[in-house]
């Protein structure tokens, strides 16, 4: 049997670049060498304050878009994550195993939380859900972005405690980034993670963004004082994220990217990066567009790939109730 793959995206905002290259285009990958699920993680999406239409909306774009960034529907399963409420049961119990302080101390939930004017319990919940996601499959293999990784350790903490505890009943989940594109910057704010969630026009290029808009909010970032890329100098951090996301979208090795980008001005560099993101975007959205058109399509997958993990899902909330002295019928 295939060890199993798990991984999700909040349908919190427009998939950016970001997203592609630190999750999805690792997705596409490696998911025929497992077992693959991903998820449209809209408990999660919930923890910050979501408007009902635009999250319904949201739920069925993702669907869509990783079949267009090449998740292959007839191998790979695409869950949304309310539709099997297993998560849910899950995240309860594992809730009752998790000590505040380890929650206290994610950096995730600390920068959220600043952001809010009232914080709901649920952003603080938020890393235990994600411990559900992964432990209820027993997923061998979690790729995410960096951002991810201390949440991810967190699950492994969560899963030994309750091993410990109740003797062993979870895989130990590994975690895998991408070699490069693991922590995509903001193009306005090169300090700042990209994020769905961030305002502002200039910050993040949207997978569905038209290519006059990709190219005017890639000229438009932020660089440094220097007038043209120098290796022998370390890049600002402006710079040096749009050459990760060159290099991210080109599969190119740092020599290549020497070779090519030395003593190249900032100007050029920014077309050089617009015109390879274009290219590379233009087939998905090409995709995306024929799939939402197709009626009836997303329903059938997103069903039939609930209907098929809702077993392993089951067993693993069985096995659980049964360790931890719970009522099974
Ligand atoms: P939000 O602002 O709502 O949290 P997000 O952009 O952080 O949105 P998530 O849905 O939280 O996106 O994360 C989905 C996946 O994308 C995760 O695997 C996460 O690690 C990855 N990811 C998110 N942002 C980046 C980024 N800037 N660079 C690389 N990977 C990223
Ligand atoms: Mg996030």
């Amino acid at each position: 049997m295939k060890s199993r793959v798990l991984s999700g995206v909040q349908p919190s905002g427009n998939l950016h670049i970001g997203n592609y290259l630190g999750a999805l285009a690792n997705w596409v990958r490696i998911q025929h060498d497992y077992e693959s699920i991903f998820c449209i993680v809209d408990l999660h999406a919930i923890t910050v304050y979501q408007k009902p239409d635009e999250l319904r909306a949201k739920i069925r774009e993702v669907a869509a878009l990783f079949i267009a960034a090449g998740i292959d529907p007839k191998h790979s399963r695409v869950v949304v994550q309310s539709d099997v409420p297993a998560h849910a049961e899950l995240a309860w119990m594992l809730t009752c195993v998790t000590p505040m302080g380890w929650l206290e101390r994610m950096t995730q939930f600390k920068a959220k939380a600043a952001a809010q004017e009232s914080v709901g319990s649920g952003l603080f919940q938020y890393p235990v859900l994600m411990a559900a996601d992964i432990l209820l499959y027993q997923a061998a293999i979690v790729p995410v972005g960096e951002d991810q990784s201390q949440h991810l350790e967190l699950t492994r903490d969560i899963a030994q405690r309750f091993n410990s505890l109740y003797g062993e009943t979870f895989v130990m989940p590994e975690t895998k980034l991408p070699a490069v594109g693991a922590r995509v910057m903001g193009l306005d704010d090169p300090s700042a993670k990209m994020s769905k969630s961030a305002a502002g026009s200039g910050h993040a290029v949207a997978l569905l963004d038209p290519p006059d808009r990709i190219r005017k909010t890639i000229m438009r970032a932020t660089t440094d004082s220097n007038p043209a890329v120098d290796f022998e100098h370390a890049a600002g951090p402006g710079v040096a994220n749009l050459l990760a996301i060159y290099q991210a979208f080109a599969g190119s090795t740092d020599d290549r990217m020497r070779a090519e980008f030395q003593g190249l001005r900032y100007g050029d560099l920014k077309k050089k990066v617009a015109e390879i993101v274009i290219a590379k975007l233009e087939p998905i959205q090409q995709r995306y567009r024929e799939l939402t058109e197709e009626p009836g399509y997303l329903d059938r997958i997103l069903r039939e790939s609930a209907e098929a993990v809702t077993p392993i899902a089951d067993s693993t909330v069985k096995l659980v109730k049964e360790r931890m002295g719970l009522y099974t019928a």
